[in-house]
């Protein structure tokens, strides 16, 4: 087992991108990428709050992502750039691509001098109805994120876990039991909606989700008819018993649930795949579901840049770290505050009063914990 500190990554006076106190800071076009403090100019990869944060003067994101950004930060001086479209930024040159994590997720793209780095944001490789696919973009230096960096994430296709939806909320139904499937409000629930079958009956929504249901039609984004729950009336509820009911995870043991009476609840989510946070979620069904690369997406992903050096920023760093030298690539690690995807509070506020929204960041940094089978030593900064 090598030192921790051989993590390091060997930074260069040359180096496109360094890590910064306050984010990723490219020198040479003077911008962050997601940076976690406020600076003078940011690039946002996606509006998952970890990586889209308030207080920076100018923003610039895809044209794409523009509006669930701005749901999520009405306000912010945001420029937008079409995905490919070339931007000049004091020399530098800035692309954004197609991520397939969100929709308007981008990895970004700066060439300077000759030189390409790439830095991904969050990403993965299978097909999704509600974002443009993952593009391979070539690069010297590619900075990955690895939420799922182990051999122990291998997801199933995602056509057999909607499938797997789809009968539990089939059996439900059938049975008179409303199916209450907790997922997060962005992203994750709107890839249900548009994945699921429409025809086993009505689907609501917690008022939470609605915003960015909202913010994807306006994109462009086709999705089933959805009502919100706070629509019915108490003598009405039995409609609930056909029905999917999608909710925030800070939605789970709130009095908000007692209105659908007898119910069948379950998660959706790449954590899923751990049994342990089933366990301790507590819920009847665990969907194994997540919009980030698995093991070998990642590495598919990665090996499709060409790049020969990799820096990662997040996740499983560490084993991340020692595979891509295995492979003979020069690899080392950015410390970053990356890392919980989690929307849940920012959206509650906007929607039907909800006791609980601390729930979501407590399960998720659990589950995290569970998730960090190898150890993460503190020095993994790429010091500038
Ligand atoms: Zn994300
Ligand atoms: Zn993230």
């Amino acid at each position: 087992m090598p030192p921790p500190d051989s993590l390091d990554d060997s930074p260069a006076e040359s180096d496109l991108i360094i890590a910064r106190p306050e984010g990723l800071y490219c020198p040479p076009g003077d911008f962050y990428i997601d940076p976690w403090q406020p600076v003078e100019r940011a690039v946002i990869t996606h509006a998952h709050s970890d990586h889209a944060r308030a207080g920076h003067m100018h923003y610039l994101a895809s044209e794409r992502g523009a509006g669930v950004l701005l749901s999520r930060l009405p306000g912010i001086d945001l420029q937008t750039a079409a995905y490919g479209e070339r931007l000049d930024l004091n020399g530098v040159t800035l692309s954004l691509h197609p991520a397939g994590h969100v929709l308007g997720s981008a990895q970004v793209r700066v060439e300077y001098r000759g030189r390409v780095w790439v830095a991904s944001g969050d990403y993965k490789l299978e097909a999704d109805p509600t974002c443009d696919a993952f593009e391979p973009v070539r690069c010297d230096t590619f900075i990955t994120e690895s939420t799922f960096g182990l051999p122990i994430y291998r997801w199933e296709s995602s056509q057999a876990v909607f499938d797997g939806v789809d009968s539990w909320w089939r059996h439900n139904a059938a049975e008179g039991r409303a199916s209450v499937l907790f997922c997060y409000s962005f992203g994750k629930a709107q890839r249900v909606l548009a994945s699921i079958d429409p025809a086993i009956g009505p689907i609501f929504c917690h008022g939470a989700v609605e915003p960015l249901n909202r913010a994807y039609r306006d994109a462009g984004v086709a999705l089933p008819p959805v009502r919100l729950v706070s629509e019915i009336a108490a003598k009405d509820k039995a409609i609930f018993k056909q029905a999917l009911v999608i909710a925030p995870p800070s939605a789970q043991g709130s009095a908000w649930m007692r209105r659908f009476g007898d119910y069948s609840d379950a998660f959706a989510s790449g954590w899923m795949r751990l049994r342990g946070t089933r366990r301790r979620r507590g819920v009847d069904r665990g969907f194994v579901l997540s919009d980030h690369a698995d093991w070998p997406g990642l590495q598919s992903a990665i090996q499709a840049t060409g790049a020969g050096r990799i820096i990662v920023t997040h996740g499983q760093v560490e084993p991340m770290v020692r595979w891509l030298r295995e492979q003979g690539l020069q690899a080392g690690a950015f410390a970053t505050q990356y890392g919980d995807d989690v929307v849940e509070a920012d959206a509650a506020g906007a929607a039907e009063a909800v006791a609980t929204t601390e729930a979501t960041a407590q399960g998720e940094t659990n589950a995290e914990a569970e998730a960090s089978v190898t150890a993460t030593p503190a020095v993994l900064r790429d010091s500038p």
